[in-house]
């Protein structure tokens, strides 16, 4: 039995459970989950080993967590779309996961129609099926509705909050990836650099701590990221956009950011593996939604590339653009995998390596 590799690009509707799925899937927390929808902005990778077992060979399945496919409303929307047509184009398969709760709507079939102009094999997924009272009654129609929209690859409906239906999926998701070696060594549980994955953490505890009013209006960058054997020194600001926000943030004598701070220190010293000292600032950066410089300055890469004083990647072909994630996009689908295979494993940085939690 041959092994399978393939990139695999989770889409969905904020809030439909693609974070959950994800990490699910990974065993590991990756993504933000949040009952607020759209806390996920920038693409998230985990990567799933699995060995030979009865029904499904050996694969390794590199999943993308995009933001939500929905219509550009603003400088952040539209940075989002580009992502998404991105991780369209670049993946072997797309699970679109869809909550089965919900009537299906404009946006959805905005979702349906941009996928039926790639060429991508689609999954459906419908989550939350743990929710549906009627059961399989209740499935069966709304199974009929979805495949008069699209040719799906497959249908299947899970839980990705209870890990029901995962294994069915699995094995239709190696079904349709290719054949070829693995593109991440084995330990190798995401490839997102911990100093970005740092960020999310306290973006996350911002959203737990605060209110509905703030998720939206804030963002956190980290301004320092120093990693020592037993002790690893974080600075971050958290960007809001009014000084309303800024008290909130801070609350009173300190209390929240405090609050804040704690839980997310917590959660950084057991993704490093190190004590962490962990210092928050809050600034105030009106309108930052809609400023295009701030908006690309959240690109994980390019902080990456302030911090380290932008040292380049060696090696890489200079003729061939570079998505985000640092994926080749433009390549032709015969000829991508051999190239990406190298790179991706180039891209995840040796020094990098020993960061990510496995
Ligand atoms: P995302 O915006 O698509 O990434 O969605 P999340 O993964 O953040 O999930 C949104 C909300 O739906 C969270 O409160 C999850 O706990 C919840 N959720 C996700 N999957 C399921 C599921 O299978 N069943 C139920 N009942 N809730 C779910
Ligand atoms: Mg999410």
């Amino acid at each position: 039995m041959p092994f399978c590799s393939g990139f695999v690009c989770i889409l969905g509707r904020p809030n439909a459970g693609k974070s959950t799925l994800l990490n699910a899937l990974v065993g590991e927390k990756l993504a933000i989950i949040s009952p607020k929808p759209q806390t996920t902005r920038n693409r998230i990778q985990g990567i799933v080993n699995l060995p030979k077992s009865k029904g499904r060979d050996a694969a390794q399945i590199v999943l993308t967590d995009t933001p939500g496919v929905h219509k550009p409303d603003s400088s952040l929307g539209r940075k989002m779309m580009v992502e998404v047509r991105e991780a369209l184009e670049g993946c072997d398969l797309v699970l679109l996961i869809m909550d089965a709760t919900r009537k299906l709507d404009q946006r959805d079939e905005f979702a349906i129609q941009m996928l039926q102009h790639s060429s991508t094999k689609v999954c459906l997924i419908l989550n939350k099926v743990d929710l549906l009272r009627g059961g399989k009654a209740q499935l069966l129609p709304l199974i009929e509705e979805y495949k008069k929209l699209h040719a799906f690859h497959a249908i299947v409906p899970i839980s990705a909050l209870r890990r029901d239906g995962l294994d069915i999926l699995l094995k239709e998701v190696i079904g349709a990836l290719p054949a070829g070696p693995p593109y991440f060594p084995e330990d190798q549980v995401t490839d997102q650099p911990a100093r970005f994955m740092a960020s999310e953490i306290v973006r996350e505890r911002v959203l737990m701590e605060t209110e509905e009013e703030l998720p939206y209006a804030t963002t956190v960058i980290v301004d320092n990221f120093e990693e020592g054997a037993r002790l690893t020194r974080i600075a971050a600001t958290i960007y809001c956009e009014r000084e309303g926000q800024k008290g909130i943030l801070i609350g009173k004598k300190g209390a929240m950011l405090k609050r804040i701070g704690t839980s997310a220190r917590l959660q950084l010293e057991r993704m490093m593996g190190t004590k962490v000292f962990l210092e928050l600032y809050v600034k105030v950066q009106p309108n930052w939604r809609e400023s295009r410089g701030f908006v690309e300055e959240l690109d994980w890469r390019r902080q990456l590339e302030n911090l380290t004083g932008a040292r380049a990647e060696p090696s890489q072909p200079e003729h061939l653009p570079q998505s985000q994630s640092g994926r080749r996009i433009d390549a032709k689908k015969s000829d991508r995998k051999k190239i990406d295979a190298k790179k991706v494993v180039r891209t995840v940085r040796r020094d990098e390596r020993d960061r990510v939690p496995t």
